[in-house]
């Protein structure tokens, strides 16, 4: 039987109000950061700032032999709302952070809860795919046995009173690339290199692109820039292709595949060059993880409350710690809070109290971790 656990409802309302407030964009959450470590600074917790960027790590209980990672994100979205442009929580991340605050509170006032050392990372830039990366770049955050993370869920993936103890995220590619030709007049294109021809052969070849697997994956090209005269061939132009897939495994299969296409065409005059790419690693499933977290759920929300993961098309870059090998196991809950009308939606509204019930399955997630993961 777990032991029921009390947290500070009024604390947890207060601080996600507080934190919406300051809202901030990616890597300029100042005010933000400001607030968190005023926050552990009352908790008597000991923290370290990042030195180049916002955002912090707090570390309760050190030196012991398990290390425990918890995960939130702490950036909000610019978006137009009501007529004026305005920095939204438009993702829950204040929620994300007023229930990891709970976590953190929880812990201070039980140390000898903790199987092992807990180490919060409250991170910058989650919107932009790039705060994690950063934070391991850091070198602050040691090696994680288990990180465990959560974002709230839209009601019409994950209902009220409800939770999942995966978030099974795709992984997500964007290539930016660039192709070179040569230019002629468009009454003797023999003598040129046409790069619209050249893309054009590109894009069936991305679309013939062929993966053994059964689960969904994609391959798409969705922005296209070539010619500047209606007369003359061009010998320039750029494109973006964004590719898809449930796993990291398929991920790398379908990259092969698209850099096989652009190598095919790279010939005579027609150069395919990278300029840049963008990675959201999927997922990486721990059975380990996924059976704590389920425990926890079950404890606060009842058998009913766990419900089985349902396929999103969402991306995190709370992958990139197991995918980057920092984190060897981890997990993220997906909270249902009957969110509507949905995430990125400014003025999206969800049930509060479903903080009160996010913070304690996170507190005995934390609880449950066994000792022997070290
Ligand atoms: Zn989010």
């Amino acid at each position: 039987m777990i032991q029921p656990i009390t947290v500070n409802d009024q604390q947890i309302y207060t601080d996600f109000d507080q934190l919406g407030a300051r809202a901030e964009v990616a890597f300029q959450e100042v005010r933000t950061t400001a607030y968190l470590a005023q926050r552990l600074d009352e908790l008597g917790v000991s923290y370290q700032r990042f030195p180049q960027m916002t955002g912090l790590i707090a570390t309760l209980n050190p030196g012991q032999p398990v290390t425990i990672g918890l995960r939130t994100d702490i950036d909000a979205l610019k978006q137009v709302y009501q007529g004026k442009t305005q920095v939204l929580h438009s993702c829950g991340h204040n929620a994300h952070m007023a229930i990891v605050l709970a976590v953190v509170t929880y812990f201070a006032a039980h140390p000898d809860d903790l199987p092992g050392t807990l180490k919060v990372i409250f991170q910058p830039a989650e919107e932009t795919v790039t705060g994690a990366e950063k934070v391991i770049q850091s070198g602050l955050l040691g090696p994680l046995d288990v990180l465990y993370g959560l974002h709230v869920c839209p009601d019409s993936e994950v209902g009220d009173h409800q939770a999942e103890a995966i978030l099974p995220d795709i992984a997500t590619r964007t290539y930016w690339v660039t192709i070179t030709g040569k230019t002629a007049h468009a009454g003797r294109p023999w003598l040129g290199a046409n790069v619209i021809d050249a893309f054009s052969t590109l894009n069936e070849r991305f679309k013939q692109i062929k993966l053994a697997t059964d689960s969904p994956y994609s391959v798409t090209t969705t922005m296209f820039q070539a010619g500047e005269s209606s007369n003359i061939v061009p010998d320039k132009g750029t494109f973006a292709v964004d590719l898809r897939a449930r796993t990291n495994d398929l991920m790398d299969q379908l990259q092969d595949q698209a850099f096989q296409a652009m190598r095919a065409v790279s010939t005579g005059d027609i150069q395919v060059t990278l300029d840049g790419n963008d990675l959201s690693p999927a997922a990486i499933p721990d059975d380990q993880a996924i059976a704590t977290m389920g425990q926890a759920i079950t404890a606060v929300l009842g058998t009913d409350g766990l419900v089985a993961p349902v396929p999103t098309q969402g991306g995190d870059d709370f992958h990139f710690y197991a995918y980057d090998g920092l984190a060897k196991r981890s997990t993220m809950l997906g909270l249902g809070c009957g969110l509507t009308p949905g995430l990125h939606v400014p003025g999206m509204t969800f049930d509060h109290t479903a903080m009160l019930s996010g913070a304690k399955i996170l507190i005995n997630a934390v609880r449950l971790t066994p000792t022997t993961l070290a």
